[in-house]
């Protein structure tokens, strides 16, 4: 049993910075960063039976079935590299989810400690997600707000970087109405329960850090 796992889920709506936040807390804290959205493109790139499911969802900007991405992060939950606890990003999307990852926790003696709200106006998230560009390991850059050192190409290891499929304009705009139907009722279901602080995400990304890090404290 693993006692003193710490459990922090990041919220906000698409391109608030719950990824690149989730990244450098992850890594400050010594914890693992399980982001549903990379384990996702994780199995979409390995062909996976699961990568095709999500795909089908993924393109459309809906989300993926509960009962798979319950399943899918529980097994990413338990592996040993979490036994210290993890930094969620894009996880849990819906109440039920959020349901679910208490009972996942319960199990392991943890449970959600503390929810990172990351607030931005939409027409900030537009911007944000227009201009966003991926490594295939997971790293985000930004052309304008944080672009790698070499344009198109990955600081760390050289690799080319790539524009999401769902980053477009059009599948954007669904997203983050697809956020407000689904996912915003979280942000009242972990006041609730006194987890809930909220963060000014329009600031640079080392402030917002900073801010993060106070309450963490
Ligand atoms: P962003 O960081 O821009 O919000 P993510 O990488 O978290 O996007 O997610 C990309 C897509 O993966 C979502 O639009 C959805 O289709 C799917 N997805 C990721 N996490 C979940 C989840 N918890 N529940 C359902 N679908 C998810
Ligand atoms: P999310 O995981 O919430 O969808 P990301 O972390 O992927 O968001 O960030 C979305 C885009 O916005 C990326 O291109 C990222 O570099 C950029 N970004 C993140 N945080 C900030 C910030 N505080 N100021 C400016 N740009 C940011």
């Amino acid at each position: 049993m693993n006692e003193k796992a710490t459990y922090i889920v990041m919220l906000g709506p698409p391109g608030a910075g719950k990824g690149t936040q989730a990244k450098v807390l992850a890594e400050k804290l010594g914890l693992v960063h399980v982001s549903s959205g990379d384990l996702f493109r994780e199995n979409l790139s390995n062909e996976t039976e699961l990568g095709k499911l999500a795909a089908s969802y993924m393109n459309k900007g809906e989300l993926v079935p509960d009962d798979v991405t319950i399943a899918m992060v529980k097994d990413r939950l338990s592996r040993p590299d979490c036994a210290l606890g993890a930094v969620l990003d894009g996880f849990p999307r819906t109440p039920a989810q959020a349901q679910a990852l208490n009972g996942i926790l319960a199990e392991m003696n943890g449970r959600v400690d503390l929810v990172p709200f990351i607030s931005v106006p939409n027409e900030v998230l537009v911007e944000r997600l227009g201009g966003r560009w991926m490594s295939h390991s997971g790293r985000v850059y930004h052309a304008i707000n944080n672009p790698p050192k070499v344009k198109w190409f990955d600081d760390i290891d050289g690799t080319p970087l790539y524009q999401r499929e769902d980053d477009k304009p059009e599948t954007v705009l669904h997203r983050i109405n697809v956020y407000y139907e689904q996912t915003s009722p979280l942000i009242e279901y972990y006041r609730a329960a006194g987890s809930l602080v909220e963060i000014d995400g329009t600031r640079p990304i080392e402030l917002v850090t900073d801010e993060i890090m106070k309450v963490v404290k």
